[in-house]
């Protein structure tokens, strides 16, 4: 499979990935204890915690281990999840906010406990997390969250002084957090994972799930699997039957740079209270220091010129630092839920023994480790005192028609432009740009590679037949209403979906 994206994190940590040779292995109707679907931090540190459970354990995962969210993250390790706090507090009360608290910092402290146990070496540092704000008008809202901390007896503490070349008014810090990179750690997972009697399993992708009282079946590209009990660690769920997420979730999409800077690098991991915001930290290698700089967001798709998101982040640089030199940068998107609260445990009301571990936030470091520990628990039966408030059935008290309805415009803007008439046929088009275009009636989503061939996709996504719109920053075919990617020749990139794009073919006029 061609990945058009690569994030710095790929070229430190490819070559400590073991050789999986079980690509060419013939999986139908395997049969396992417990199947986890989806081969990111979600789903390897699970398997890593359920690896001596007595299961028989398998891991299919649909593309290659890493190029998920996982591998395009800031990787800071951190339960200061920007202005969380008084949010949680506000709408869930005391107990169910401890749960939460409780959570992240059992996941940052098993991340800890691996990291240790294994001797994996992923330039793990320990690290302050702040949130800072460089507007008056905000410094009320850091005051009142410190206020947050204070309940529930957060280890915080309040600063106006921040070793930043930016001019802040005020921070909230938390000390003993963590930064890694995320790969390197991932494939240490995977390694050990390897040596363990857990199968894994690339370039299988899920396709659905019949449930069964016995042994549910789980339909896949290759065959079909059958298992006791599946955890779904897909990123974004793809199977629509259980739980609509489709209606509970949306994705958010960001931009990242790795920066050379020639100033010394500072101490603390850092995010601005509000849009738009900037995550920045330095990430110490012994081949050097580097700043990671990520913002730009937007829900995906809504943007007609991804390439605008670069250039916010390119002059944020400019602003800050006096010389530099970006090396790498990448895109990637994550899960967001309406309560600010990932959705971690059984699936669904209706059905047993299907789990799910999905809408991180953005703080999904400490919140897959989280969930690794919360399906655990729930599949070995023991009971734990912070798993309520993540239980993927709740009915959210927060939920409002304001947060849901913008959701609901940007949905209906993607069926709405499958039905727009589009104005151009045969257009004048560059190499490397994509189109959509007018042929014999019927949209067409049209691209021309470097060599001058042609590509031509139905731009009609196979998740929930929404519009895909072309990016060119990455050059790929994007869903603007659940967030699934396609590459120019229609291939899976990223659910929720599970089929490719349909290719079509087309004849050219001969003067074209
Ligand atoms: C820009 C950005 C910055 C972030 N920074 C931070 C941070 O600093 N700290 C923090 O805590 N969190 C951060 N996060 C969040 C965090 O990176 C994610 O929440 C986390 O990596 C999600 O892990 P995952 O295992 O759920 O998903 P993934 O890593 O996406 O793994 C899911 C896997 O499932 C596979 N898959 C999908 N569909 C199928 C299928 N049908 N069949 C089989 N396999 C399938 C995919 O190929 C993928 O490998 C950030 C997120 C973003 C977008």
């Amino acid at each position: 499979m061609h990945y058009p994206r690569k994030s710095y994190w790929h070229e430190s940590a490819n070559q400590i990935k073991k050789t999986l040779n079980k690509s060419n292995e013939n999986i139908n109707n395997k049969r396992f204890d417990i199947l986890i679907i989806g081969g990111g931090l979600a789903g390897l540190t699970t398997a890593y915690l359920l690896r001596d459970s007595g299961y028989k354990i398998g891991v299919i995962e649909g593309s290659t281990i890493g190029y998920g969210t996982t591998g395009f993250t800031t990787a800071k390790l951190t339960v200061q999840h920007d202005i969380r706090y008084r949010y949680l507090l506000d709408g869930f009360g005391i107990n169910k906010t401890k749960q939460y608290l409780k959570a992240n910092e059992e996941g940052l402290n098993l991340i800890r406990e691996i990291i240790k146990n294994n001797n994996i070496d992923c330039e793990y540092k320990d690290q302050t997390a702040y949130v800072y704000t460089t507007k008056e008008e905000e410094v009320g809202i850091l005051k009142d969250e410190f206020e947050a901390y204070k309940r529930l007896q957060i280890n915080g503490f309040y600063t106006e002084n921040l070793d930043l070349p930016i001019k802040t008014l005020g921070a909230i810090g938390i000390k003993d957090q963590g930064q890694f990179n995320p790969l390197k750690y991932l494939y240490n997972l995977y390694n050990i994972l390897l040596d363990s009697s857990v199968e894994i399993y690339e370039n299988i992708r899920a396709l659905n799930i019949t449930p069964h009282s016995e042994k549910h079946m789980i339909n896949t590209d290759k065959g079909d699997i059958y298992a006791n009990k599946i955890i779904v660690t897909t990123h974004y769920p793809f199977d629509n039957d259980f739980g609509l997420f489709f209606l509970r979730l949306y994705q958010e999409k960001s931009y990242a740079l790795a920066v050379k800077t020639h100033e010394n690098p500072f101490e603390g991991m850092y995010i601005n209270v509000k849009d738009p915001t900037y995550s920045l930290r330095y990430h110490y290698t012994d081949k050097g220091n580097f700043l990671i700089l990520v913002g730009g967001n937007h829900r995906v798709a809504v943007k007609d010129n991804e390439e605008d998101s670069y250039n916010e982040l390119e002059n944020f640089l400019k602003e800050n630092f006096k010389n530099y030199e970006i090396i790498s940068k990448w895109s990637t998107q994550d899960c967001m839920t309406y309560d600010k609260i990932p959705y971690i445990g059984n699936i669904s009301n209706n059905v047993e023994n299907i789990y799910v571990a999905t809408g991180f936030n953005k703080w999904g470091m400490t919140g897959t480790a989280a969930a690794a520990l919360i399906l655990k628990n729930k599949i070995l039966g023991i009971k734990d005192d912070y798993s309520e408030i993540f239980d993927p059935s709740r009915i959210t008290p927060i939920l409002s028609a304001a947060e849901f309805f913008p959701t609901g415009a940007v949905i209906a803007s993607g069926f709405m432009k499958r039905i727009k008439p589009s104005s151009t046929e045969f257009p004048d088009i560059e190499f490397g740009e994509g189109k959509i275009i007018n042929y014999n009636g019927r949209k067409i989503g049209f691209y021309k590679d470097e060599g001058g061939g042609f590509f031509c996709i139905n731009p009609v996504c196979t998740h929930l037949k929404c519009a895909v719109s072309f990016n060119d920053a990455e050059k790929t075919w994007d869903c603007q209403c659940h967030g699934s990617r396609f590459d120019v020749k229609g291939n899976i990139l990223e659910g929720p979906a599970v089929y490719p794009l349909e290719k079509i073919k087309i004849d050219f006029p001969d003067s074209y």
